[in-house]
Protein backbone atom coordinates (compact mmCIF):
# COMPACT_ATOMS: atom_id res chain seq x y z
CA UNK A 1 0.00 0.00 0.00
CA UNK A 2 1.43 3.30 -1.00
CA UNK A 3 0.07 5.22 1.98
CA UNK A 4 1.42 8.58 0.25
CA UNK A 5 -1.11 8.85 -2.63
CA UNK A 6 -3.77 7.88 -0.72
CA UNK A 7 -6.22 10.59 -0.14
CA UNK A 8 -7.81 9.01 2.99
CA UNK A 9 -5.94 6.82 5.09
CA UNK A 10 -7.41 3.19 5.66
CA UNK A 11 -8.00 1.25 9.63
CA UNK A 12 -5.85 -1.61 9.25
CA UNK A 13 -7.98 -4.83 10.50
CA UNK A 14 -8.18 -8.34 10.53
CA UNK A 15 -4.96 -7.90 8.09
CA UNK A 16 -5.97 -5.54 5.64
CA UNK A 17 -7.09 -1.98 5.03
CA UNK A 18 -10.51 -1.30 5.73
CA UNK A 19 -11.97 1.71 5.20
CA UNK A 20 -13.58 3.21 8.56
CA UNK A 21 -17.48 3.69 8.73
CA UNK A 22 -16.82 7.42 10.38
CA UNK A 23 -17.69 10.32 8.21
CA UNK A 24 -15.96 12.67 10.77
CA UNK A 25 -11.66 12.67 9.33
CA UNK A 26 -9.38 15.54 10.18
CA UNK A 27 -6.19 17.14 7.99
CA UNK A 28 -2.69 15.83 8.45
CA UNK A 29 -0.09 18.33 7.32
CA UNK A 30 3.75 18.61 6.36
CA UNK A 31 4.59 20.78 9.05
CA UNK A 32 7.35 22.30 6.98
CA UNK A 33 5.13 23.70 4.56
CA UNK A 34 1.46 23.71 5.87
CA UNK A 35 0.00 21.83 2.94
CA UNK A 36 -2.17 18.93 3.70
CA UNK A 37 -1.03 16.05 2.86
CA UNK A 38 -4.16 13.47 3.28
CA UNK A 39 -6.85 13.09 5.64
CA UNK A 40 -7.15 10.37 8.97
CA UNK A 41 -10.77 9.32 9.95
CA UNK A 42 -11.76 9.52 13.25
CA UNK A 43 -12.91 5.95 14.15
CA UNK A 44 -16.47 5.82 15.82
CA UNK A 45 -16.67 3.20 18.66
CA UNK A 46 -18.38 0.89 15.98
CA UNK A 47 -14.64 0.92 14.00
CA UNK A 48 -13.11 0.37 17.23
CA UNK A 49 -15.62 -2.65 17.89
CA UNK A 50 -14.75 -3.91 14.38
CA UNK A 51 -10.83 -4.13 15.71
CA UNK A 52 -11.77 -5.33 18.54
CA UNK A 53 -13.55 -7.85 17.14
CA UNK A 54 -10.79 -9.29 15.27
CA UNK A 55 -8.30 -9.28 18.27
CA UNK A 56 -10.62 -11.41 19.99
CA UNK A 57 -10.78 -14.03 17.08
CA UNK A 58 -7.17 -14.26 16.14
CA UNK A 59 -6.41 -14.18 20.22
CA UNK A 60 -6.98 -18.09 20.98
CA UNK A 61 -5.05 -19.21 18.23
CA UNK A 62 -1.91 -16.95 18.96
CA UNK A 63 -1.80 -17.68 22.74
CA UNK A 64 -1.58 -20.97 22.01
CA UNK A 65 1.30 -20.93 19.38
CA UNK A 66 4.87 -21.63 20.60
CA UNK A 67 7.04 -18.76 21.77
CA UNK A 68 9.60 -19.44 19.54
CA UNK A 69 7.03 -19.26 16.25
CA UNK A 70 5.96 -16.01 18.05
CA UNK A 71 9.47 -14.64 18.27
CA UNK A 72 10.28 -15.34 14.87
CA UNK A 73 7.38 -13.61 13.19
CA UNK A 74 8.62 -10.66 15.39
CA UNK A 75 12.64 -11.62 13.87
CA UNK A 76 10.89 -11.54 10.33
CA UNK A 77 9.54 -8.12 11.08
CA UNK A 78 12.72 -6.58 12.27
CA UNK A 79 14.31 -7.41 8.89
CA UNK A 80 11.45 -5.92 7.26
CA UNK A 81 11.53 -2.81 9.34
CA UNK A 82 15.46 -2.67 8.80
CA UNK A 83 14.63 -2.68 4.85
CA UNK A 84 12.45 0.13 4.49
CA UNK A 85 14.36 2.15 7.45
CA UNK A 86 14.82 4.88 4.86
CA UNK A 87 11.21 4.83 3.55
CA UNK A 88 9.82 4.85 7.14
CA UNK A 89 12.28 8.01 8.17
CA UNK A 90 11.10 9.96 5.09
CA UNK A 91 7.06 9.29 6.11
CA UNK A 92 8.06 10.19 9.70
CA UNK A 93 9.86 13.62 8.63
CA UNK A 94 6.71 14.41 6.00
CA UNK A 95 3.80 13.97 8.96
CA UNK A 96 6.17 15.16 12.10
CA UNK A 97 9.00 17.56 10.53
CA UNK A 98 11.94 16.05 12.41
CA UNK A 99 15.00 15.70 10.26
CA UNK A 100 15.38 12.25 8.55
CA UNK A 101 18.57 11.37 10.54
CA UNK A 102 16.70 12.15 13.81
CA UNK A 103 13.61 9.63 12.28
CA UNK A 104 16.18 7.12 11.39
CA UNK A 105 17.52 7.23 15.06
CA UNK A 106 14.29 6.67 16.81
CA UNK A 107 13.32 3.66 14.05
CA UNK A 108 16.48 2.27 15.38
CA UNK A 109 15.64 2.84 18.96
CA UNK A 110 11.66 1.09 18.05
CA UNK A 111 13.92 -2.04 16.70
CA UNK A 112 15.73 -2.51 19.79
CA UNK A 113 12.35 -3.24 21.22
CA UNK A 114 11.54 -5.84 18.61
CA UNK A 115 15.17 -7.00 19.11
CA UNK A 116 14.32 -7.04 23.18
CA UNK A 117 11.18 -9.30 22.46
CA UNK A 118 12.70 -11.81 20.26
CA UNK A 119 13.68 -12.95 23.34
CA UNK A 120 10.16 -14.04 24.92
CA UNK A 121 10.65 -17.35 25.28
CA UNK A 122 13.38 -16.66 27.59
CA UNK A 123 11.77 -13.67 28.82
CA UNK A 124 8.37 -15.56 29.72
CA UNK A 125 10.41 -18.65 31.61
CA UNK A 126 8.56 -19.32 35.10
CA UNK A 127 10.33 -20.71 38.02
CA UNK A 128 9.74 -24.43 39.24
CA UNK A 129 10.21 -25.89 42.99
CA UNK A 130 10.04 -29.62 43.12
CA UNK A 131 9.08 -30.91 46.38
CA UNK A 132 7.81 -27.80 48.11
CA UNK A 133 5.70 -30.19 50.49
CA UNK A 134 5.91 -34.58 50.20
CA UNK A 135 5.79 -35.16 46.89
CA UNK A 136 4.02 -32.34 45.83
CA UNK A 137 5.83 -29.82 43.30
CA UNK A 138 5.58 -25.97 42.38
CA UNK A 139 5.97 -23.63 39.61
CA UNK A 140 4.92 -20.43 38.01
CA UNK A 141 3.45 -19.19 34.44
CA UNK A 142 3.68 -16.11 32.97
CA UNK A 143 0.33 -15.87 30.55
CA UNK A 144 -0.96 -12.87 28.38
CA UNK A 145 -4.02 -10.57 29.24
CA UNK A 146 -5.91 -10.82 25.98
CA UNK A 147 -6.48 -7.78 23.91
CA UNK A 148 -4.14 -4.77 24.74
CA UNK A 149 -4.68 -1.15 23.28
CA UNK A 150 -1.89 1.01 23.18
CA UNK A 151 -2.46 4.96 22.51
CA UNK A 152 0.12 7.38 21.33
CA UNK A 153 1.56 10.55 20.80
CA UNK A 154 2.57 12.33 17.73
CA UNK A 155 6.25 12.94 18.76
CA UNK A 156 7.40 9.09 18.33
CA UNK A 157 5.10 7.46 15.41
CA UNK A 158 7.19 4.48 15.37
CA UNK A 159 9.13 4.22 18.10
CA UNK A 160 6.70 4.83 21.13
CA UNK A 161 3.90 1.81 19.44
CA UNK A 162 6.77 -0.31 19.18
CA UNK A 163 7.74 0.63 22.97
CA UNK A 164 4.43 -1.37 22.97
CA UNK A 165 3.10 -3.56 20.58
CA UNK A 166 6.30 -5.81 19.87
CA UNK A 167 5.97 -6.89 23.56
CA UNK A 168 2.49 -7.66 24.01
CA UNK A 169 2.15 -9.79 21.34
CA UNK A 170 5.21 -11.85 22.22
CA UNK A 171 3.84 -12.21 24.92
CA UNK A 172 0.50 -13.42 22.95
CA UNK A 173 -1.76 -10.72 23.16
CA UNK A 174 -3.59 -9.19 20.39
CA UNK A 175 -3.43 -5.73 20.11
CA UNK A 176 -5.26 -2.60 18.83
CA UNK A 177 -2.79 0.39 18.47
CA UNK A 178 -4.70 3.64 18.15
CA UNK A 179 -1.82 6.04 17.12
CA UNK A 180 -1.35 10.07 17.17
CA UNK A 181 -4.33 11.68 14.36
CA UNK A 182 -1.71 14.22 13.82
CA UNK A 183 1.10 11.46 11.66
CA UNK A 184 -1.00 8.79 11.62
CA UNK A 185 1.02 6.85 8.45
CA UNK A 186 3.84 5.14 10.67
CA UNK A 187 1.06 2.90 12.62
CA UNK A 188 -0.63 1.93 9.15
CA UNK A 189 2.94 0.58 7.89
CA UNK A 190 3.92 -1.05 10.72
CA UNK A 191 0.72 -3.13 11.02
CA UNK A 192 1.32 -3.73 6.84
CA UNK A 193 5.01 -4.84 7.40
CA UNK A 194 4.13 -6.72 10.21
CA UNK A 195 1.37 -8.63 8.19
CA UNK A 196 4.20 -9.37 5.89
CA UNK A 197 6.30 -11.13 8.24
CA UNK A 198 3.49 -13.19 9.01
CA UNK A 199 1.90 -12.14 11.91
CA UNK A 200 -1.30 -13.72 11.37
CA UNK A 201 -4.71 -11.53 10.63
CA UNK A 202 -5.72 -10.02 13.53
CA UNK A 203 -3.17 -9.72 15.96
CA UNK A 204 -2.13 -6.10 14.97
CA UNK A 205 -4.75 -4.03 14.34
CA UNK A 206 -4.92 0.07 13.56
CA UNK A 207 -7.73 2.57 14.34
CA UNK A 208 -7.25 6.04 14.09
CA UNK A 209 -9.02 8.70 16.14
CA UNK A 210 -9.50 11.36 18.71
CA UNK A 211 -10.99 11.05 21.92
CA UNK A 212 -14.16 9.25 20.30
CA UNK A 213 -12.07 6.13 19.75
CA UNK A 214 -9.85 6.71 22.76
CA UNK A 215 -13.15 6.35 24.88
CA UNK A 216 -14.80 3.57 22.87
CA UNK A 217 -11.14 1.68 23.77
CA UNK A 218 -11.51 2.70 27.30
CA UNK A 219 -15.24 1.77 27.33
CA UNK A 220 -14.80 -1.74 25.34
CA UNK A 221 -14.92 -4.64 27.81
CA UNK A 222 -12.86 -6.76 25.78
CA UNK A 223 -9.58 -5.02 25.81
CA UNK A 224 -8.01 -5.62 28.73
CA UNK A 225 -4.79 -3.51 29.22
CA UNK A 226 -4.47 -0.07 28.16
CA UNK A 227 -1.12 1.37 27.52
CA UNK A 228 -1.11 5.20 27.05
CA UNK A 229 1.87 7.58 25.43
CA UNK A 230 1.15 11.58 25.89
CA UNK A 231 0.25 14.74 27.68
CA UNK A 232 -0.46 14.52 31.51
CA UNK A 233 -3.51 15.29 31.79
CA UNK A 234 -4.48 12.96 29.10
CA UNK A 235 -2.17 10.46 30.92
CA UNK A 236 -4.35 11.01 34.31
CA UNK A 237 -8.08 10.67 32.50
CA UNK A 238 -6.83 7.41 30.61
CA UNK A 239 -5.47 5.79 34.01
CA UNK A 240 -8.46 7.01 36.10
CA UNK A 241 -11.35 6.03 33.61
CA UNK A 242 -9.35 2.77 32.17
CA UNK A 243 -8.50 1.16 35.69
CA UNK A 244 -12.40 2.11 37.05
CA UNK A 245 -13.14 -0.12 34.53
CA UNK A 246 -10.94 -3.04 35.99
CA UNK A 247 -8.44 -2.54 32.81
CA UNK A 248 -4.82 -2.81 33.69
CA UNK A 249 -3.34 0.67 32.86
CA UNK A 250 0.19 2.08 32.27
CA UNK A 251 -0.33 5.73 30.95
CA UNK A 252 3.05 7.62 30.72
CA UNK A 253 2.84 11.71 30.86
CA UNK A 254 4.24 14.55 30.12
CA UNK A 255 7.89 16.37 31.42
CA UNK A 256 10.05 19.15 32.44
CA UNK A 257 13.82 17.42 32.30
CA UNK A 258 16.33 19.27 34.37
CA UNK A 259 20.38 19.08 33.31
CA UNK A 260 22.56 20.34 36.56
CA UNK A 261 25.82 21.55 35.33
CA UNK A 262 28.04 22.10 38.41
CA UNK A 263 31.48 24.10 38.13
CA UNK A 264 33.95 21.26 37.13
CA UNK A 265 31.58 19.92 34.44
CA UNK A 266 33.56 20.48 30.74
CA UNK A 267 31.56 23.02 29.63
CA UNK A 268 32.02 23.16 25.89
CA UNK A 269 31.00 19.44 26.35
CA UNK A 270 27.65 20.25 28.30
CA UNK A 271 27.12 22.64 26.16
CA UNK A 272 27.29 20.82 22.91
CA UNK A 273 25.09 18.11 24.77
CA UNK A 274 22.57 20.74 26.03
CA UNK A 275 22.36 22.01 22.94
CA UNK A 276 21.29 18.44 21.10
CA UNK A 277 18.99 17.56 23.76
CA UNK A 278 17.16 20.90 24.06
CA UNK A 279 16.95 21.56 20.52
CA UNK A 280 16.64 18.36 18.62
CA UNK A 281 13.17 17.50 17.37
CA UNK A 282 12.46 20.93 18.10
CA UNK A 283 12.09 19.63 21.93
CA UNK A 284 9.34 17.91 21.21
CA UNK A 285 10.89 14.58 22.86
CA UNK A 286 9.31 13.41 26.24
CA UNK A 287 13.29 13.53 27.31
CA UNK A 288 14.26 17.17 26.22
CA UNK A 289 16.27 18.82 28.28
CA UNK A 290 14.20 21.62 29.03
CA UNK A 291 15.63 23.22 32.02
CA UNK A 292 19.45 23.92 32.18
CA UNK A 293 20.42 24.42 36.08
CA UNK A 294 23.88 25.97 36.25
CA UNK A 295 25.52 25.96 39.38
CA UNK A 296 27.12 28.89 41.06
CA UNK A 297 29.67 30.17 38.63
CA UNK A 298 29.05 27.84 36.04
CA UNK A 299 26.37 30.38 35.32
CA UNK A 300 27.46 32.37 32.83
CA UNK A 301 30.13 30.77 30.71
CA UNK A 302 28.02 28.19 29.85
CA UNK A 303 25.11 30.72 29.23
CA UNK A 304 27.72 32.18 26.37
CA UNK A 305 28.35 28.69 24.90
CA UNK A 306 24.84 28.00 24.79
CA UNK A 307 23.86 30.97 23.28
CA UNK A 308 26.25 30.87 20.41
CA UNK A 309 25.54 27.10 19.47
CA UNK A 310 21.84 27.94 19.61
CA UNK A 311 22.35 30.76 17.57
CA UNK A 312 24.24 28.57 14.39
CA UNK A 313 21.64 25.76 14.78
CA UNK A 314 20.27 25.01 10.66
CA UNK A 315 16.90 25.49 11.17
CA UNK A 316 14.85 24.45 8.04
CA UNK A 317 12.57 21.11 6.75
CA UNK A 318 13.37 17.81 7.72
CA UNK A 319 14.30 16.48 4.63
CA UNK A 320 17.38 18.89 3.46
CA UNK A 321 20.20 17.21 4.71
CA UNK A 322 21.74 20.18 6.42
CA UNK A 323 18.52 20.69 8.79
CA UNK A 324 19.35 20.21 12.52
CA UNK A 325 15.93 21.05 13.48
CA UNK A 326 12.75 20.75 11.42
CA UNK A 327 9.32 23.12 13.05
CA UNK A 328 7.54 22.18 15.31
CA UNK A 329 3.98 19.62 14.40
CA UNK A 330 1.27 22.34 13.52
CA UNK A 331 0.18 26.04 14.19
CA UNK A 332 -1.74 25.33 17.16
CA UNK A 333 1.99 24.29 18.73
CA UNK A 334 3.63 27.15 17.04
CA UNK A 335 1.61 29.87 18.29
CA UNK A 336 1.46 28.45 21.78
CA UNK A 337 4.96 28.36 22.11
CA UNK A 338 5.34 31.31 20.73
CA UNK A 339 2.60 32.59 23.67
CA UNK A 340 4.90 31.24 26.17
CA UNK A 341 7.87 32.94 25.23
CA UNK A 342 6.14 36.20 25.10
CA UNK A 343 4.93 35.25 28.41
CA UNK A 344 8.51 34.70 29.71
CA UNK A 345 9.60 37.77 28.74
CA UNK A 346 6.44 39.54 30.43
CA UNK A 347 7.28 37.71 33.58
CA UNK A 348 10.87 39.26 33.54
CA UNK A 349 13.12 36.42 32.24
CA UNK A 350 16.12 37.21 30.44
CA UNK A 351 15.47 36.63 26.87
CA UNK A 352 19.29 35.39 25.39
CA UNK A 353 18.47 33.98 22.41
CA UNK A 354 14.93 34.32 20.50
CA UNK A 355 13.39 32.35 17.94
CA UNK A 356 10.03 34.38 17.23
CA UNK A 357 10.80 35.05 13.97
CA UNK A 358 13.09 32.42 12.36
CA UNK A 359 13.75 33.22 8.45
CA UNK A 360 13.33 29.69 6.08
CA UNK A 361 13.14 30.94 2.85
CA UNK A 362 10.22 29.03 1.05
CA UNK A 363 8.52 27.94 3.77
CA UNK A 364 6.93 31.00 4.79
CA UNK A 365 3.87 28.55 5.69
CA UNK A 366 5.72 26.04 8.24
CA UNK A 367 5.35 25.65 11.62
CA UNK A 368 8.88 27.31 12.76
CA UNK A 369 10.03 28.01 15.65
CA UNK A 370 13.69 29.12 15.80
CA UNK A 371 15.63 28.11 19.10
CA UNK A 372 14.82 30.12 22.13
CA UNK A 373 17.10 30.29 25.17
CA UNK A 374 16.15 32.46 28.43
CA UNK A 375 18.07 32.93 31.91
CA UNK A 376 17.36 34.29 35.29
CA UNK A 377 14.75 32.01 35.18
CA UNK A 378 11.96 31.29 38.21
CA UNK A 379 10.85 28.51 39.59
CA UNK A 380 7.13 30.07 39.54
CA UNK A 381 7.36 31.78 36.28
CA UNK A 382 5.47 30.17 33.90
CA UNK A 383 7.84 29.09 31.27
CA UNK A 384 9.49 26.97 34.30
CA UNK A 385 6.08 25.34 35.20
CA UNK A 386 4.54 24.29 32.14
CA UNK A 387 5.88 22.03 29.54
CA UNK A 388 6.60 23.73 26.52
CA UNK A 389 7.12 21.05 24.17
CA UNK A 390 9.17 23.36 21.75
CA UNK A 391 12.44 24.61 21.20
CA UNK A 392 12.82 26.93 23.99
CA UNK A 393 15.36 26.02 26.68
CA UNK A 394 15.29 28.03 30.20
CA UNK A 395 18.36 28.82 32.54
CA UNK A 396 17.78 28.74 36.08
CA UNK A 397 20.85 29.66 38.33
CA UNK A 398 21.47 27.91 41.49
CA UNK A 399 24.04 28.09 44.50
CA UNK A 400 24.48 24.38 44.90
CA UNK A 401 24.31 20.69 44.20
CA UNK A 402 21.74 20.15 46.80
CA UNK A 403 19.80 23.34 45.91
CA UNK A 404 19.36 21.88 42.29
CA UNK A 405 18.18 18.75 43.38
CA UNK A 406 16.01 19.96 45.84
CA UNK A 407 14.59 22.23 42.42
CA UNK A 408 13.84 19.10 40.85
CA UNK A 409 12.21 17.21 43.46
CA UNK A 410 9.85 19.82 44.01
CA UNK A 411 8.64 19.82 40.48
CA UNK A 412 5.59 17.87 39.09
CA UNK A 413 6.95 16.56 36.57
CA UNK A 414 9.52 13.48 37.05
CA UNK A 415 10.73 11.50 33.97
CA UNK A 416 14.40 12.31 33.10
CA UNK A 417 17.10 14.86 35.05
CA UNK A 418 20.61 15.17 34.22
CA UNK A 419 24.04 15.98 35.51
CA UNK A 420 27.14 17.30 33.95
CA UNK A 421 30.59 16.52 36.82
CA UNK A 422 33.35 15.36 36.75
CA UNK A 423 33.15 14.72 40.35
CA UNK A 424 32.15 11.03 41.38
CA UNK A 425 30.80 12.10 44.66
CA UNK A 426 28.73 14.87 43.32
CA UNK A 427 27.06 12.00 40.53
CA UNK A 428 26.86 9.82 43.19
CA UNK A 429 24.89 11.51 45.47
CA UNK A 430 22.74 13.30 42.36
CA UNK A 431 21.74 9.65 41.20
CA UNK A 432 20.63 8.44 44.88
CA UNK A 433 18.93 11.76 45.94
CA UNK A 434 17.21 13.13 42.50
CA UNK A 435 13.40 11.87 42.32
CA UNK A 436 12.99 10.80 38.61
CA UNK A 437 12.50 8.02 36.99
CA UNK A 438 15.54 7.89 34.57
CA UNK A 439 18.70 9.58 35.27
CA UNK A 440 21.65 10.60 33.39
CA UNK A 441 25.34 11.07 34.36
CA UNK A 442 27.23 13.03 31.60
CA UNK A 443 24.54 11.87 29.28
CA UNK A 444 21.61 14.66 28.59
CA UNK A 445 18.73 11.90 27.04
CA UNK A 446 19.40 9.11 29.60
CA UNK A 447 17.09 7.19 27.75
CA UNK A 448 17.14 3.75 28.90
CA UNK A 449 18.04 0.73 26.03
CA UNK A 450 15.33 -1.61 25.11
CA UNK A 451 16.43 -4.16 28.00
CA UNK A 452 15.73 -1.83 31.01
CA UNK A 453 12.38 -0.35 31.48
CA UNK A 454 11.54 3.47 30.26
CA UNK A 455 9.15 5.17 32.68
CA UNK A 456 9.18 8.48 34.97
CA UNK A 457 7.19 9.57 38.36
CA UNK A 458 4.99 11.55 39.71
CA UNK A 459 2.92 13.01 36.95
CA UNK A 460 5.22 12.02 34.57
CA UNK A 461 3.96 8.35 34.81
CA UNK A 462 0.49 6.67 36.37
CA UNK A 463 0.37 3.00 37.08
CA UNK A 464 2.97 0.83 38.58
CA UNK A 465 5.14 -0.57 35.80
CA UNK A 466 7.42 1.32 33.04
CA UNK A 467 7.39 0.31 29.37
CA UNK A 468 9.63 -2.11 27.40
CA UNK A 469 12.17 -3.92 29.45
CA UNK A 470 11.20 -6.99 32.07
CA UNK A 471 8.31 -3.97 33.03
CA UNK A 472 7.09 -4.44 29.74
CA UNK A 473 6.75 -8.56 30.14
CA UNK A 474 4.87 -7.71 33.69
CA UNK A 475 2.80 -5.58 32.24
CA UNK A 476 1.30 -7.58 29.04
CA UNK A 477 1.57 -10.94 31.01
CA UNK A 478 -0.35 -12.19 34.27
CA UNK A 479 1.19 -14.66 36.81
CA UNK A 480 -0.29 -17.69 37.93
CA UNK A 481 1.23 -20.33 40.16
CA UNK A 482 0.16 -24.01 40.21
CA UNK A 483 1.06 -26.31 43.10
CA UNK A 484 0.75 -29.90 41.68
CA UNK A 485 0.85 -33.84 43.08
CA UNK A 486 0.29 -36.88 41.49
CA UNK A 487 -0.53 -40.05 44.13
CA UNK A 488 -0.76 -43.42 43.07
CA UNK A 489 -1.66 -45.42 46.16
CA UNK A 490 -4.64 -43.65 47.29
CA UNK A 491 -2.97 -43.22 50.22
CA UNK A 492 -2.47 -39.24 49.92
CA UNK A 493 -6.75 -38.42 51.57
CA UNK A 494 -7.54 -34.56 51.36
CA UNK A 495 -8.05 -33.44 54.74
CA UNK A 496 -10.56 -30.70 55.98
CA UNK A 497 -7.72 -28.74 57.62
CA UNK A 498 -5.62 -25.99 55.47
CA UNK A 499 -3.06 -27.82 54.04
CA UNK A 500 0.27 -26.90 55.13
CA UNK A 501 1.75 -29.60 52.51
CA UNK A 502 4.56 -30.82 54.75
P1 LIG B 1 -1.67 14.15 23.68
O1 LIG B 1 -1.89 13.83 25.11
O2 LIG B 1 -2.33 15.34 23.09
O3 LIG B 1 -2.13 12.91 22.77
C1 LIG B 1 -1.72 11.60 23.05
C2 LIG B 1 -2.79 10.65 22.57
O4 LIG B 1 -4.00 10.91 23.28
C3 LIG B 1 -3.12 10.78 21.08
O5 LIG B 1 -3.29 9.50 20.53
C4 LIG B 1 -4.40 11.58 21.08
O6 LIG B 1 -5.24 11.25 19.99
C5 LIG B 1 -5.06 11.19 22.38
N1 LIG B 1 -5.86 12.29 22.95
C6 LIG B 1 -5.65 13.61 22.82
N2 LIG B 1 -6.59 14.32 23.48
C7 LIG B 1 -7.41 13.40 24.03
C8 LIG B 1 -8.59 13.51 24.84
N3 LIG B 1 -9.09 14.69 25.22
N4 LIG B 1 -9.17 12.37 25.25
C9 LIG B 1 -8.68 11.17 24.90
N5 LIG B 1 -7.58 11.02 24.13
C10 LIG B 1 -6.95 12.11 23.70
O7 LIG B 1 -0.09 14.20 23.47
P2 LIG B 1 0.71 14.65 22.17
O8 LIG B 1 0.56 16.12 22.01
O9 LIG B 1 0.37 13.76 21.03
O10 LIG B 1 2.20 14.30 22.60
C11 LIG B 1 3.01 15.17 23.35
C12 LIG B 1 2.94 14.84 24.82
O11 LIG B 1 3.31 13.48 25.03
C13 LIG B 1 3.92 15.67 25.65
O12 LIG B 1 3.28 16.03 26.84
C14 LIG B 1 5.05 14.69 25.91
O13 LIG B 1 5.81 14.96 27.07
C15 LIG B 1 4.31 13.42 26.05
N6 LIG B 1 5.16 12.28 25.84
C16 LIG B 1 5.56 11.57 26.93
C17 LIG B 1 6.39 10.49 26.79
C18 LIG B 1 6.85 9.72 27.98
O14 LIG B 1 7.54 8.74 27.79
N7 LIG B 1 6.50 10.08 29.20
C19 LIG B 1 6.82 10.11 25.51
C20 LIG B 1 6.39 10.84 24.41
C21 LIG B 1 5.56 11.93 24.59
Amino acid sequence: MDLTTLERLPLWIGGRAVTARTRRYGEVTNPATGEVLRHVPFATAEDVADAVTAASAALPAWRAAPALRRARVLMRFRELLEAHRKDLARLISQEHGKTVADAEGSITRGIEVVEFATGIPHLVKGEFSDNVGTDVDSFSLRQPVGVCAGITPFNFPAMVPMWMFPIAIACGNTFVLKPSERDPSMGLRMAELATEAGLPDGVLNVVHGDREAVDAILAHPDIKAVSFVGSTPIARYIYETGTARGKRVQALGGAKNHAVVLPDADLDFAAEALIGAAYGSAGERCMAVSVVVAVGEAGDALRDRLAARARRISVGPGDRPESEMGPVINCAARDRIMGLIDRGVAEGATLVVDGRKPQIPGHENGFFVGPTLFDDTQSDMTIYREEIFGPVLVMVRTQSLEEAIALINANPYANGAALFTRSGFAARRFQLDVEVGMVGINVPIPVPMAFFSFGGWRNSLFGDLHVHGMDGVRFYTRGKAVTARWPNDGSAAPGFHLPTLG
